[in-house]
């Protein structure tokens, strides 16, 4: 099956997760397919085939998932892009606001050089706090977001308009 019909039949809705009144996409089963990952790793990369991708960053923990294998095909390192107080070494970090409180991502302070060409890959693109806080640590490092790639970007969140100076990569949108 083609990746567009794998999103549709293997990722889920789970209402009311994490709270009341949020339906959440999971990916599990398409994880779980035997084609699944592997598909959704072709899609994100194909479209980079030729171009130089220095480092691929996948923001914790299910952008380390298609991150990975992604820096692999692309003959890419990896970064991961991960949540407050996690990673050992001296970081910066991108605080962004959410419903209730506040989040932070991290990356750290020394792993992207500047001029490193740099893709961010995440599975689901919601409000767009995230995405945005990684673009901007990529690019305060000095490095270069060629694409911020996810599985599947809900719309109707409209996170898409917080990267409107980003090359935004959607495999499928609800
Ligand atoms: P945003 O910052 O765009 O509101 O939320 C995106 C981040 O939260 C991503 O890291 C993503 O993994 C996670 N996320 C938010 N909503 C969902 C969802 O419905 N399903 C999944 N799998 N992740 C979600």
């Amino acid at each position: 099956a083609d990746v567009t019909t794998l999103i549709a039949r293997y990722v889920r809705d789970i209402p009311d997760h994490p709270q009341p009144g949020v339906v959440f996409k999971d990916i599990t089963p398409l994880l779980a397919h035997p084609t699944g990952l592997a598909t959704v790793v072709d899609a994100i990369t194909a479209p980079l085939e030729g171009r130089r991708i220095d480092l691929v960053a996948g923001l914790e923990a299910r952008g380390f998932i298609f991150g990975a294998p992604a820096a692999v095909r692309l003959g890419a390192g990896f970064v991961p892009l991960r949540k407050a107080g996690k990673l050992p070494a001296a970081t910066l970090a991108e605080s962004y606001d959410l419903e209730y409180g506040t989040a932070t991502v991290e990356m750290h302070a020394d792993v992207v050089a500047p001029g490193s060409r740099v893709l961010i890959v995440d599975d689901v693109l919601a409000t767009g706090g995230t995405g945005r806080a990684a673009v901007d640590l990529i690019r305060r490092a000095g490095g270069t977001v060629v694409e911020f790639s996810v599985l599947l970007e809900l719309g109707f969140l409209k996170g898409r308009e917080k990267l409107a100076d980003v090359d935004l990569r959607a495999l499928a949108t609800v």
